[in-house]
C-alpha cells in the first residue's frame, strides 16, 4: 500500500490500512465505458481499488466528449476500453486494470462476471441490464446499476438473496430501448453515488441504497429513495416457479 497516496482516505474510521487494504484486495467489473462508467472508474481507481474490468464493445465519437471525460479527442475512433485503460494505468500505476472489449451477452455473462467481486452497471440498453441482472443473481455477485436521462438520474443497489432485483424494478413489461439524453453533470453526480457505494460494499459498511431505488432530480433538487417491491412471479429472483417471461 503506498500509505502517502492514500492519506487522505486512510485517516477515516470507515477506512483505515485495513479498509484500504480491502480495496485494494478487490475486484470491479464496469459494465459501459459511457457517461456513468467512466466518471466511476476514476473514482474507483482514485480509491486504490485493486483490479477494475472494463467492459464496452464501442469505439469512441465525437458525440461521447460531452460527458466522458476519459476519452481525449485524440481517442476518436479507438476502443472505448483501450482509450480507458491507458488513462487509468496513467492515473493509478499501482492498480490493474482488465478491458474486454465486447458486449455483455447472455453467452459471456456469466463467465465474466463470476471473475469480480461487485460489479458497476453502466448500461443503457434495457436487455443488457437484464441479461447482467440475471447473470449477478445466478453468479451471485452484487451490482449497482444507474441511469440517466436529461436532469434526472438514480440509483440502486442490488444483492442477490437479499435484495429483489432489477427484474423486480421493471417488471415483466420492460421500457422502450430509447436512445436516453445525458449532459454530464447528472451523470457524473450518479456516477460518484454508485462509486460511493461500491466503497462502502467493499469496505463491509452498510449500502444506505440497497434494495431501494434513488432518484436524483436536478429539476427540483431533490433526491429520494423508495424500497424496490419483490414480484413474487420475478423470473430471476421470485418464488413462483416457472413464471412467464412476457417479452421475450
Ligand atoms: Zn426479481
Amino acid at each position: 500500500m503506498n500509505a502517502e497516496r492514500y492519506a487522505r482516505q486512510v485517516e477515516l474510521p470507515e477506512f483505515g490500512e485495513d479498509g484500504q487494504e480491502k480495496l485494494e484486495d478487490s475486484s470491479v467489473l464496469i459494465i459501459g465505458a459511457g457517461g456513468i462508467g467512466t466518471t466511476l472508474m476514476y473514482n474507483l481507481a482514485a480509491a486504490g481499488v485493486g483490479t477494475i474490468g472494463i467492459a464496452d464493445p464501442e469505439i469512441v465519437s465525437i458525440s461521447n466528449l460531452n460527458r466522458q471525460y476519459i476519452h481525449f479527442e485524440e481517442d476518436i475512433g479507438t476502443l472505448k476500453v483501450i482509450s480507458a485503460s491507458r488513462k487509468l494505468r496513467q492515473f493509478n500505476s499501482l492498480i490493474n486494470i482488465i478491458p474486454h472489449a465486447t458486449a455483455i451477452n447472455k453467452d459471456n455473462a456469466f463467465e465474466i462476471i463470476s471473475q469480480y467481486d461487485i460489479v458497476a452497471l453502466a448500461a443503457d440498453k434495457i436487455q443488457a441490464r437484464m441479461v447482467v441482472n440475471e447473470a449477478c443473481y445466478e453468479a451471485e455477485v452484487p451490482f449497482v446499476a444507474g441511469d440517466v436521462n436529461g436532469f434526472v438520474g438514480t440509483c440502486t443497489f442490488i444483492k442477490p438473496g437479499e435484495t429483489p432485483c432489477l427484474r423486480c424494478l421493471y417488471g415483466t413489461s420492460l421500457p422502450p430501448e430509447d436512445a436516453y439524453c445525458s449532459i454530464s453533470s447528472v451523470s457524473t453526480t450518479i456516477a460518484s453515488i454508485e462509486a460511493t457505494s461500491i466503497i462502502q460494499y467493499l469496505l463491509g459498511m452498510e449500502v444506505p441504497v440497497a434494495g431501494k431505488l434513488m432518484v436524483y432530480d436536478a429539476r427540483t433538487a431533490s433526491i429520494d429513495s423508495t424500497p424496490i417491491v419483490r414480484k413474487d412471479d420475478c423470473p430471476v429472483c421470485g418464488t413462483t416457479e416457472e413464471a412467464p417471461i412476457e417479452d421475450e
